[in-house]
């Protein structure tokens, strides 16, 4: 048998195979993803998939804990086609160091968050560093946890940071852990408009 052939079978089994499972998924749902790890790329995943998202058609809303102040490229680009964005009003930690604002600042937000986890309009739900929020403790996590659980059955919703807590993770359909490699900024190249925000 020559090269051809041999690569032929092989294809053959191997759709066979991809058939056969994509046969076996039936479920029509909503999926909750988890997009965690210390690398580069978790919220540019989060907002490519809100951009699929509205790319066909579907709304989808975003709400950002943490960076909600700074300039974002995709927030310009976003709310422009219609995707409300919720974001935290002050500062965080590192800036403020007050923890009592930081609660206030993401108790606010989650309130928003939560009018979107209610609302069946949406196809898709982006919590942008919402991992940082239950691991400080920031938010009640029982409420969090009840809130994606409960949400409309063919919401999907995007949850991405550093450190997702076990919870979520297991609660997750989909869970993709991005590892540092490395990172230009380590090399002292500076943070990039339009790349790095
Ligand atoms: P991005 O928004 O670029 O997808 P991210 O969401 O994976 O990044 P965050 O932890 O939210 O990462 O950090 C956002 C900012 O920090 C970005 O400017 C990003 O380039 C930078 N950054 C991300 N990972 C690293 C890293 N491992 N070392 C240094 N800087 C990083
Ligand atoms: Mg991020």
């Amino acid at each position: 048998m020559d090269r051809n052939q041999k690569h032929k079978i092989k294809a053959q089994k191997q759709k066979e195979k991809v058939d056969a499972r994509v046969a076996q998924a039936q479920i029509e749902q909503g999926i909750m993803l988890v997009i965690t790890g210390n690398g580069k790329g978790k919220s540019t995943a989060g907002f490519g998939t809100v951009a699929r998202c509205v790319g066909h058609g579907y709304k989808a809303a975003v709400v950002q804990f943490i960076k909600g102040q700074w300039d974002c490229g995709e927030r310009n680009l976003l709310e422009q086609h219609g995707v409300p964005f919720a974001v935290m009003g002050t500062g965080f930690t590192w800036n403020t160091q007050d923890r009592e604002a930081d609660i206030a600042a993401a108790t606010e937000v989650w309130e928003q968050a939560k009018i979107f986890l209610n609302d069946p309009q949406y196809h898709l739900v982006l919590l942008d560093e919402l991992t940082y929020m239950l691991g400080y403790d920031y938010l009640p996590k029982d409420e969090v946890l009840a809130a994606l659980k409960n949400r409309p059955e063919q919401q999907s919703v995007i949850v991405t940071g550093r450190g997702a807590i076990s919870e979520l993770r297991e609660m997750a359909d989909t869970v993709s852990e991005i590892k540092d490699i490395k990172h230009a900024f380590k090399a002292g190249i500076k943070a990039r408009k339009g790349v790095d925000w």
